[in-house]
Order: C-alpha cells, then sequence, then structure tokens
C-alpha cells in the first residue's frame, strides 16, 4: 500500500483526498518509480479545480510531473536504482499521477537525471522550468544569441517566467520582467532581471505593429500581452509562446510576420521528443544555479496542493512549490 492525493468527481466538482492505494491499483507501464517530489504547476491548478477537464477519467491521481527512483524496470534504458524525472505525457490526464508515493509508467516518458540535479531541484525546476528551457533552447534555434538586446518575459513572477530570467541572465541575455506585482522587483532582479515592466503596458488590445522593444521574447500569458510582443519584437526576432495565463486567444495581425520576419514558436512540453528533453535536462544542470532555484522555491505537503492550485489560479503564484509526497 502506499499514499496518493486522488482526484474523484462530484456533481462537476473535483474532489481532492489522501488515500492509501494498492499496488495492484496502479496503471500499466514497464517502470516503477518510489517517487520523492512532485510540484504544483499552473496545468495542476486547473486539473484539481476543475476549471479546466485537464483529468479525463475519475478517481485519478493527479499531478503532472514527478521525480524518484526506479524501483522495477523492463524498459531497455532504466534499471533499479536510476533517479529519473517525468514532464507530461498523460499524467494527471488519464494516467495517475505525481502525487503519491509510487507511480507505474511506460518507461518512454522518463529521462534519467544528470548527476549535478538532485531529485528535489529536479522538481523545484518541475514542469515549469523545464518548459523555460524548451523555449531558450527553441530561442536558440531560431537564431536568437546574446547581442545586447533586450529579452522579454512576461508572467514572470511565475513559475516559467522565473526560471526563464534565470537561464536567460545565466546566459548573458539582459532581461526585461514583465509583471503585475512591482513589489516583486527585488525579486525579479535577485534572478536576472535588469529591467522591470509593469503588464498593463503589454495587456491592453494591440495597436498593430509598435516600437521595435524586443530581440526575443519568452511568453506564458498568451492574448493581448502576446500579441503587443509579437508586435513590439525587432526585425528577424523570435518569440516563444508557452501559457495562457491572461487568455487563450491571439489577437494580432500578420504585418509583424510578414513585415520585420519574426517567428512565433509553440512551446509544448507534455509530448516533447525524447532528445529534445534530454537536451533540456543537461542544459538546466549547466545554466541553472541552485542559489536562483533556492530563491524560487518553497515546499509544502500533500494537504496544502489545493490551496497553493486556488492561489495559482488567483494570479498569486511567485516561483515554485515542490510537493514533498511523503508529508501530509
Ligand atoms: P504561474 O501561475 O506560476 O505563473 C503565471 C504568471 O502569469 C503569474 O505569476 C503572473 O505573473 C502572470 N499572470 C497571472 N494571471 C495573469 C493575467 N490575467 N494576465 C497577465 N498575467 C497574468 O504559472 P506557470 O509559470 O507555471 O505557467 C505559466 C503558463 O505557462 C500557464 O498558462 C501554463 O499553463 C503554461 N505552461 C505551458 C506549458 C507548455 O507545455 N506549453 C508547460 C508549463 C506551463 P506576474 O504577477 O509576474 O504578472
Amino acid at each position: 500500500m502506499f499514499k496518493a492525493l486522488m482526484a474523484n468527481r462530484r456533481d462537476d466538482r473535483v474532489f481532492l483526498s489522501i488515500e492509501s492505494i494498492d499496488e495492484s491499483d496502479l496503471m500499466p507501464g514497464n517502470v516503477d518509480v518510489d517517487i520523492d517530489y512532485s510540484t504544483v504547476n499552473y496545468k495542476d491548478a486547473l486539473a484539481i479545480t476543475g476549471k479546466m477537464p485537464v483529468i479525463r477519467k475519475f478517481p485519478l491521481i493527479p499531478g503532472i510531473d514527478f521525480s524518484g527512483t526506479v524501483t522495477r524496470s523492463s524498459h531497455p534504458l532504466y534499471e533499479t536504482g536510476d533517479r529519473v524525472v517525468l514532464n507530461g505525457w498523460t499524467l494527471s490526464q488519464t494516467h495517475h499521477g505525481g502525487y503519491a508515493q509510487r507511480a507505474r509508467v511506460d518507461g518512454d516518458w522518463l529521462v534519467k537525471l544528470p548527476q549535478a540535479i538532485s531529485n528535489r531541484n529536479a522538481m523545484a525546476i518541475g514542469t515549469a522550468g523545464y518548459t523555460a528551457m524548451l523555449a531558450l533552447l527553441a530561442l536558440e534555434r531560431a537564431g536568437v544569441t546574446p547581442d545586447g538586446s533586450d529579452i522579454l518575459v512576461t508572467g514572470a513572477s511565475g513559475g516559467v517566467g522565473s526560471v526563464a530570467i534565470a537561464l536567460l541572465s545565466k546566459r548573458g541575455y539582459r532581461v526585461t520582467a514583465s509583471t503585475g506585482r512591482p513589489e516583486q522587483a527585488p525579486y525579479l532582479k535577485s534572478l536576472g532581471a535588469t529591467g522591470i515592466i509593469d503588464r498593463s503596458e503589454l495587456s491592453t488590445p494591440a495597436q498593430g505593429l509598435g516600437a521595435e522593444r524586443w530581440g526575443a521574447v519568452i511568453d506564458t500569458v498568451g492574448s493581448h500581452t502576446l500579441a503587443n510582443a509579437i508586435g513590439q519584437t525587432a526585425p528577424r526576432g523570435a518569440i516563444a509562446a508557452c501559457g495562457l495565463a491572461q487568455g487563450i486567444d491571439l489577437p494580432t495581425d500578420l504585418f509583424p510576420f510578414l513585415l520585420r520576419g519574426v517567428t512565433l514558436i509553440g512551446i509544448d512540453s507534455v509530448t516533447a521528443p525524447y532528445d529534445w528533453r534530454l537536451e533540456c535536462w543537461t542544459r538546466l544542470a549547466q545554466d541553472l544555479a541552485p542559489e536562483k532555484l533556492q530563491l524560487m522555491t518553497r515546499e509544502i505537503g500533500l494537504q496544502e496542493v489545493a490551496s497553493v492550485a486556488d492561489e495559482i489560479l488567483q494570479g498569486r503564484g511567485l516561483g515554485r512549490v515542490i510537493v514533498d509526497v511523503n508529508r501530509e
């Protein structure tokens, strides 16, 4: 038996309870993992509050990511004792997720953790930080380099934003953080932001092409913010679109693409190919200073997951939240 946070649905509402689960209730998979940590990401908040239909079957253990140690494997890449991380795939949708002490999963979804990243730090990074790295790699593939131009990060105080700032500044980029919480300026500067702007500058309807302000953008917000960011990107710049904290719409036109040749790149962390995931975790080991990670992280037990999810959906999430699954 092991402990898990279980999601059930009644009258279209999602209810969470800590339950004792039998090993025989685990879903099919060729690798068993003793989980150490999970996290609360934005998608977790949508899932466990029922705000979006992320969970497609009930009862289900939520949690879109975890880190832990392999206890059984018939997958060629993994053996007992390997430290692994899982981000996304069908976790918390149709497959039991990370808010549990055990998991049985398809080994194709896993990545071995680099020596330099502890199981705890893997979830301090979590899917949010991994997505920030995917975004940086996508910008690099599009030809973005630290050439002195300003890089905009929106939703800066959140998980993706915080890690993106730390990663970009370590690589020598000048980072402007867009935030709705000016009181977080010292926090954002401690992560490496050189400039701070109020998100209200970007969140109202775009006026077509704007002044050229950004060499590149990592956007976690979508909607008018993304439209404005695209309109303010300099010729041949690139924008990595990761998130939808403001909305899922994109009210823009073709001029930034046709007159400035900007590139808009979509970021999908859920089913990123294996070689990208491996590259991401390898780069995270090199580019993310543990002391920066420490600045943006707090730890909770399973009981507190629901209240943190509410905080995130109210736009009050700050940095990263690790869940110790062995703590109620
Ligand atoms: P967080 O809740 O940690 O951060 C989101 C931040 O966005 C907030 O901290 C806030 O920052 C800002 N924000 C919140 N509400 C609004 C609003 N109404 N208008 C403008 N800004 C707002 O979430 P994450 O960083 O974990 O995730 C960010 C986004 O990225 C989410 O939409 C998530 O779904 C998406 N995501 C996508 C992934 C993918 O695979 N594409 C993977 C992971 C995340 P501030 O107060 O500084 O303005």
